[in-house]
């Protein structure tokens, strides 16, 4: 079967189509990245239009691409949420609209649910039980899969995420917008010399972020000639120092064959290495998702949309900014 995949929660517009065995034929994905470089972040309202004006031309070019009609498809998998609901109202009309013109079941998907099965996108990856750690823009958690699809959330945070971390220090330093990448390439200029708090030792297996960035806040303003490569080394230290106590602490609280890290700053070169090291040391295999699908992509909810329709779940194509990892 074909699975045609769309995501517009927040300002990519992702289409694929993948097989259930998370083979994937066509992939594009139309980015935003230009128009919200200018505000420093993403701008909600401009990111609606956009995806009104990519979505029929990214679907059309991954039909093309691969050569495929639609009545070749199975079935459409949109993101229902959680994520921006001007987005969210983008993709879910436009899915139901090509269903209905098609002749085609829409389901709609937990887009937590297609970062989880980024990790399984290309080859098979993951064995279970499964420890996860997501890393995105909108969330940090970590969640304990019994086997697939059984998720259980052990631990999130209870203020910022890291990718939002990333993203505010970046704009400190004045980089461009989307912080991660710019965040990454100066750190591996620079010295962490700046001991900058490591929060949430305390939290078990939650995370905080906002003292963090509070704090290269504070030593920015004090020392305004201090390096910014050294600063965002020190910073990017201290975020990998938190998510690999708080990995480490997970994987010995629940029996996991595996760490699987998944969502946008899974692609982050540091954020990688830390987890290979740690996995080395604890025994336990790595799963990580290809680059491309560490960010934002319609492969992977083409992928868990698969799994809605193994399960017979009637997920309707309605926006659902309220969603967990948890929920389907
Ligand atoms: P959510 O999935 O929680 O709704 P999102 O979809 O906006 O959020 P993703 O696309 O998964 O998030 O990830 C975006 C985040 O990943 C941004 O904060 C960005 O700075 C970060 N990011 C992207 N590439 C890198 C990188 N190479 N290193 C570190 N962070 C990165
Ligand atoms: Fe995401």
């Amino acid at each position: 079967g074909l699975m045609l995949g769309i995501e517009t929660s927040c300002d990519d517009t992702g289409v694929a189509v993948v097989r259930p065995d998370g083979q994937v034929v066509a992939a594009a994905v139309a980015s935003q990245v230009e128009l919200h470089d200018r505000y420093g972040g993403v701008y909600p309202e401009m990111a609606s239009r956009a995806h009104v004006d990519a979505i029929l031309p990214t679907v059309r070019k991954v039909l093309t691409d691969a050569d495929l009609r639609p009545a070749d498809l199975t079935a459409i998998g949109v993101t229902r949420g959680p994520g921006l609901i001007g987005s969210l109202v983008v993709g879910t009309n436009s899915a139901v609209g090509l269903g209905d013109g098609w002749g085609l079941p829409v389901h709609g998907v937990n887009h937590l649910r297609g970062h989880l099965r980024s990790a399984d996108l290309d080859e098979r990856r993951v064995e279970y039980p499964a420890m996860v750690l997501l890393v995105s823009g909108g969330h940090t958690l970590l969640a304990h899969l019994a086997g697939p699809g059984e998720v259980e959330l052990v631990g999130s945070t209870r203020d910022d995420s890291v990718g939002e971390a990333y993203d505010k220090v970046a704009r400190m330093l004045g980089l461009p917008y989307p912080g991660g990448p710019a965040i990454d390439m100066l750190a591996k200029a620079g010295t962490a010399d700046v001991a900058f708090p490591r929060p949430a030792k305390d939290l078990e297996l939650d995370f905080s972020f906002s003292g963090l960035k509070s704090a290269v806040s504070r030593f920015l303003a004090a020392n305004p000639d201090h390096p910014h490569a050294d600063v965002a080394a020190s910073f990017v230290d201290a975020c990998l120092d938190v998510l690999v106590a708080k990995c480490r602490r997970a994987l010995e609280r629940y029996p996991s064959r595996c760490l699987v890290v998944v969502g946008g700053v899974a692609a982050s070169p540091q954020v990688r290495a830390a987890a290979q090291q740690l996995c080395g040391e604890a025994g336990v295999s790595l799963c990580l998702p290809p680059l491309r699908w560490s960010t934002d992509n319609g492969a992977m909810i083409g992928l868990a949309a698969w799994d809605y329709l193994a399960r017979g779940l009637d997920a309707r194509p309605r926006p659902d900014t309220s969603l967990t990892i948890a929920d389907w």
